[in-house]
């Protein structure tokens, strides 16, 4: 493979390391960033090279691309790696990357920019043929929202154009909740996104998050990697993830993965993305976003198809073909992921901030574990407050929650609190090993005997 001598990896934690990882195996050498926070941070010590990027705030370090560049002028990197969050999203910096001479490990700016922007997203979606609720317009008039949202039919959610992170979404019920929530959302999304532009959608309330994964080359191939199904949510914010979806036939999958690789194909996509999708009841499904970044979690998809998708993305920004075709991927068993967040769950998910006094990961058979803390990391009020992902695989769904189960009881963090008691609660639930999960199933029903058992 005529891959790159040296990468710089522009981003912390597990995200940082798992690069770190592929690099090595790669034989590619790694410059790490670090904030004067970061200084003896494990994705700091991993690298073959460290940099301090600057202040502990994220504008000061990780996302201070000035720095950024300078770092990857003066180790010799070739390429940098946005990993997920901070730049990778940013079509604007990955042309500032670009132009440094440098590669940019991730899709072209332009297709960054086209999936960014919501409502171009969701043209291009239609254009491809994917199904989207609620027309494709952005919408700042208040009598064509209205005219929408009886066309689609109530409840509708209505979404900031240039929103993300599950911010500002307002739910009406009825045309006559439909004034308030449109207000709110604006303002929100003007607050938030410096936009106070949004978009309507049907809100399907037992719903199912699916998304299919993807990967591209620069030479006209796409593969899908199969879905995961991401429907154990907080606040719009996923916390198990898994695979294969057991709601999916191989109908359904096949025409959910073939309306992704058709608006991945029509926008000549490289690198790794996934689609989302919102699966209703019924079986019908209809586009979410795009995501055109490596997630938080891919490794899911690896467990089940051998893939590694970080190798992957750094064979196809070095103009190498994809290493495996349509045909080549296999789905096999079942693997699921659970989030370990620093967070208080009892106490509406407040970040917990301290030290790390015991951080032992789990091990043992079909179990991986990605995290960027020790014993003895702190977890700061500046970055995301994920300490750990730990995923098990085993040959069927009741096998890999058996397993999963097993792993997170073996595993202790202590010194914060952590989703991690949350996480094994979930598992446990009848609902959940039935398979009945929805968006809102955790929030509106799985929390309260969360905490009635914490209290007892
Ligand atoms: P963001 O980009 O802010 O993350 P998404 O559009 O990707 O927002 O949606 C995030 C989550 O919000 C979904 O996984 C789902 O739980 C919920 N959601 C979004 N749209 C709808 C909808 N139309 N109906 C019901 N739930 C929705």
């Amino acid at each position: 493979m005529a891959a790159f001598r040296k990468v710089l990896i522009a981003n912390r934690g597990e995200i940082a390391v798992r690069i770190i990882r592929a690099c090595r195996e790669l034989g590619i050498g790694t410059v790490a960033i670090a904030s004067s926070a970061d200084a003896d941070a494990v994705h700091a010590r991993l690298a073959d090279e460290v940099y301090e990027a600057g202040g502990p705030k994220a504008a000061e370090s990780y996302l201070n691309l000035d720095r950024i560049l300078e770092i990857a002028k003066e180790s010799g990197a070739e390429a940098v790696h946005p990993g997920y969050g901070f730049f990778a999203e940013n079509a604007a910096a990955a042309q500032r990357i670009i132009d440094a001479g440098l590669v940019f490990i991730g899709p072209r700016p332009d297709a960054i920019e086209l999936m960014g922007d919501k409502v171009r997203a969701r043209e291009a979606a239609r254009g491809a043929g994917v199904t989207v609720s609620g027309g494709t317009g952005s919408l700042s008039d208040p009598d064509a929202i209205r005219s929408i949202a009886r066309e689609v039919g109530f409840p509708v959610i209505l979404k900031p154009t240039a929103g993300g992170g599950g911010i500002g979404m307002q739910i009406a019920e009825d045309e006559a909740g439909l004034d308030k929530a449109l207000q709110t959302a604006q303002r929100l999304a003007k607050a938030s996104f410096g936009n106070a532009d949004v978009y309507l959608e049907k809100y399907l309330p037992n719903a199912r998050h699916i998304e299919i994964q993807l990967l591209g080359d620069a030479h006209g191939n796409v593969t899908h990697l199969n879905e995961r199904e991401c429907s154990v949510q907080r606040r719009y914010q996923k916390l198990v993830e898994e695979s294969p979806s057991v709601a999916l036939t191989p109908v359904l999958r096949e025409r959910i993965a073939g309306a992704a690789v058709r608006l991945a194909k029509g926008v000549r996509y490289t690198s790794a993305g996934t689609v989302e999708f919102l699966l209703g009841p019924d079986g019908e499904f209809f586009f979410l976003e795009m995501n055109t970044r490596i997630q938080v979690e891919h490794p899911v998809t690896e467990m089940i198809t051998g893939v590694d998708l970080v190798r992957e993305q750094l064979r196809v920004a070095a103009g190498e073909p994809l290493s495996v075709t349509q045909a080549d991927v296999a789905a096999r068993g079942h693997a699921i992921e659970i989030r370990i967040y620093a967070e208080d769950a009892l106490r509406n998910f407040l970040p917990s901030i301290g030290t790390l006094t015991a951080f032992a990961p789990p091990l043992g058979p079909g179990v991986r574990v990605d995290s960027g803390v020790r014993e003895g990391s702190a977890v700061t009020i500046y970055y995301d407050p994920m300490v750990a992902k730990v995923i098990a695989w085993d040959r069927d769904r009741p096998a890999a929650i058996a397993r999963l189960s097993r792993a997170l009881g073996e595993m202790r963090v202590e010194g914060v609190k952590t989703t991690r008691e949350l996480g094994l609660f979930i598992l446990g639930l009848d609902a959940f090993q039935r398979g009945q999960v929805s968006t809102r199933a955790l929030e509106t029903d799985w929390m309260a005997k969360f905490k009635e058992a914490a209290h007892t």
